[in-house]
């Protein structure tokens, strides 16, 4: 297909999104005119988000990277002079050897993301690279590894409902999830539900556009979910709303629980939340009599320092009412599990070396790049952007600036990480590659074939790191595979029974192909918990030195003890950062389009706040802490309880004073590593003149 000029031509949405969504390219002479949806596809239909409607202003950016570029100016300067992929790879190759001569391999650290979902774009020859090479290994826990923790030490296995069962429910709770911008077709179909009567009761620390959509929207304070939860457990207790029978042959430790959850009476709930008791009790009953009840939870509850138990706590909640044995009941946190693939065939850690490698989370790039000992002297980035997208950015920034660093980036634009790049090599977007997609909501896998030729000279992943093993030396054949043998590769895994009957041969005939999801009727038959059984106590998480039993734990900064402290707190306010509606993460924030429609950084905060600071709607505002600065507008408004504020977006492009995430702190949650950006103070003042 990218020999033809003119045409019309399947793609997958390669974003970091649950819907994954197929679309439609329109192609004429050559040029990708227009972006929409498929709709043919049985869940995502011809309708996409307007971000991707505009996907064409990012693939011809006049800004895009398109030839290797070495530094000339001062790290973070971003001034650069073309170079050839030659230049380009020799030099990284000399400095890698060199390197690994004289401090050993671990002295390199690829750090990577999901900018791309494609397997073959962040999970095949990359990983294949760096296990060879002996690198350092990064622990990839900036999303949702607390909250899939979680939900693992309470389910096994990671996936839950799907979107097919979704046509039964009567009532949907979105948790920490703000799915206008984040998952609009689950919208849609919970939008059809709604005509026959079903319900939305959103829970969110703030009256995002789905809270705004919802018929009860309940706000609490951030990092409280759990005792939410828990108070909802009392109640159903309480008001023997409980399924014993479902507990007794499909849970582990209910008696536990019930005893467990009698100290979090709704009062006691209320005094932590902010939710009414009655709310609380209100709430609970309609949980414990509607049926279907399916809980949606979202990413933003997990990103605290109690996350993993938040998730753990809330995915509880389906087996005290049995919901998981009823059609459209039950939860969803991830149905990534679903699509597992091969990754030992894709990603071949058995090229290591030194399978005890040290490990470096991403959440704390900053430290690590600052403080880390043996330090890391090499630093390779792909689809990613930790200087605007990682916690506490202003060590990032520290770490970024050391000269005895060697860093090389790929991606399409100079973000502000390529501008500390000492080489930058340019990427191709996914409407130029050969890359294979699953989604971790529906079960649809997806192919993508090149509809247009690489611009410039950029290159894929694949490409590029084939490119570097030769210059480095390597032989083993893992480095002369396609991009369709690699494919092959990840479909071939007889341990994953979703996967059976998903070909590649099929996959090009068809685009799109279903998951053998006949599997889920033995969901609660199989779960790979240590007993089988649905864990309300978990003797694994005890082992680990956690809670066995769903607990409320506070967070760290701004709260005195289980509830949130009075006046006079240095940092009194709770900073929350979740996504605006026309980025993703930081991919768009330079496509002026979509810039234009979020206008500007905004700090919303309650008019309490605001009047007993001065500050107006429109205000100029600083908000700071120990950790950094940020300059934004103030929006003044009642959309979250007093006590919280909330800025939306990652911006970049305007300097250390425009990241949300010069504030946020680069600690680990409870559970997988995972990120803490919302477990933040944070003080605000008018900005001076
Ligand atoms: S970002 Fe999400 S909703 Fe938008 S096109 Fe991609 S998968 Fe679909």
């Amino acid at each position: 297909m990218i020999h033809e000029e003119n045409g019309v031509f399947p793609a997958v949405c390669p974003l970091d999104c649950p819907d994954t969504c197929s679309l439609l390219l329109y192609k004429k002479d050559g040029v990708i005119t227009k972006v929409t949806g498929n709709p043919e596809h049985p869940i995502t239909g011809g309708a996409i988000c307007n971000k991707v409607r505009n996907m064409t202003e990012r693939v011809y950016h006049s800004e895009r990277v398109l030839y290797p570029l070495r530094r000339v100016g001062a790290k973070g300067e971003g001034k650069f002079e073309r170079i050839t992929w030659d230049e380009a790879i020799s030099e990284i190759s000399s400095r890698y050897k060199s390197l690994i001569h004289k401090y050993g391999p671990e002295s390199i650290l690829p750090y990577s993301f999901y900018g791309n979902m494609g397997i073959l774009s962040v999970d095949g020859m990359d990983r294949r690279f760096f296990h060879k090479l002996g690198s350092s290994q990064l622990q990839q826990g900036i999303c949702n590894s607390a909250g899939n923790t979680g939900w693992k030490y309470t389910m096994g296995f990671g996936g839950g409902v799907g979107p097919d069962e979704l046509v039964h429910t009567k009532l949907f709770i979105v948790w920490g999830g703000n799915i206008v911008s984040t998952n609009m077709h689950q919208l849609a179909m919970i939008e059809k539900m709604r005509k026959t009567g079903a319900k939305l009761v959103v829970i969110d620390v703030h009256q995002n556009r789905t809270g705004q959509r919802a018929d009860w929207f309940i706000p609490l304070y951030p990092g409280t979910d759990s005792a939410l939860a828990l108070g909802i457990m009392h109640v159903l207790f309480e008001h023997d709303l409980v399924n014993e029978s479902f507990m007794q042959q499909y849970t582990v430790g209910y008696q536990e629980l019930q005893e467990h959850v009698k100290k979090y009476t709704p009062e006691r709930v209320a005094s932590i939340t902010g939710v009414p008791a009655e709310d609380i009790i209100k709430l609970a009953i309609m949980y414990g009599e509607t049926s279907p009840a399916y809980i949606h939870i979202g990413n933003g509850l997990q990103h605290h320092d109690n996350g993993g138990m938040a998730v753990r706590t809330i995915c509880c909640l389906p087996a005290l009412t049995g919901q998981w044995l009823i059609p459209g009941g039950g939860a969803y946190k991830s149905n990534g599990a679903y699509g597992g693939m091969n990754a030992d065939a894709l990603e071949r850690p058995d090229l290591r070396p030194n399978p005890d490698a040290r490990t470096i989370s991403m959440n704390r790039i900053g430290e690590a790049l600052l403080t880390i000992d043996p330090p890391i002297r090499a630093l390779f980035v792909y689809c990613a952007n930790p200087a605007v997208v990682a916690p506490d950015t202003g060590k990032v920034e520290q770490g970024l600036l050391r000269e005895d660093l060697f860093t090389v980036v790929h991606d399409l634009f100079i973000t502000d990480t390529a501008k500390y790049a000492d080489i930058v090599l340019p990427a191709t977007s996914s409407f130029e590659n050969t890359d294979l997609y699953t989604s971790y909501w529906h079960h649809y896998v997806q192919l993508q074939e090149p509809v247009i030729p690489k611009q410039g000279e950029s290159k894929g992943n694949v490409e590029m790191f084939k490119l570097l093993a030769a210059a480095m030396g390597y032989e083993d054949d893992a480095f002369l595979d396609n991009e369709e043998d690699m494919i092959v590769q990840a479909l071939d895994y007889a341990d994953n029974p979703y996967l059976k009957g998903v070909t590649l041969d099929d996959l090009k005939e068809q685009r799109s192909v279903k998951l053998n999801m006949a599997q889920k009727l033995h969901y609660l038959d199989s779960l790979s918990t240590r007993s089988g059984k649905i864990e309300l106590y978990s003797s694994r998480m005890k082992e680990a030195g956690l809670p066995a039993l769903p607990t409320y734990i506070p967070l760290i900064e701004g709260y005195d003890g289980e509830h949130r402290p009075g006046i006079g707190n240095k940092y009194p306010l709770m900073f929350i950062s979740p996504p605006n509606h026309s980025f993703l993460n930081s991919t768009f924030g330079n496509v002026d389009k979509l810039k234009a429609l979020e206008k500007e950084p905004l700090l919303q905060i309650h008019p309490e706040d605001a009047r007993s600071r001065g500050i107006a709607d429109g205000d100029e505002v600083t908000v700071w802490n120990d950790r950094g600065r940020y300059a934004v507008s103030a929006s003044v408004t009642d959309k979250m309880l007093p006590g919280t504020v909330v800025s939306q977006g990652l911006w970049w492009e305007g300097g250390r004073n425009s990241r949300a995430n010069a504030l946020t702190p680069d600690r680990l949650a409870d559970m997988g590593g995972g990120a803490v950006f919302f477990s933040t103070v944070v003080e605000v003042q008018k900005s001076e003149k």
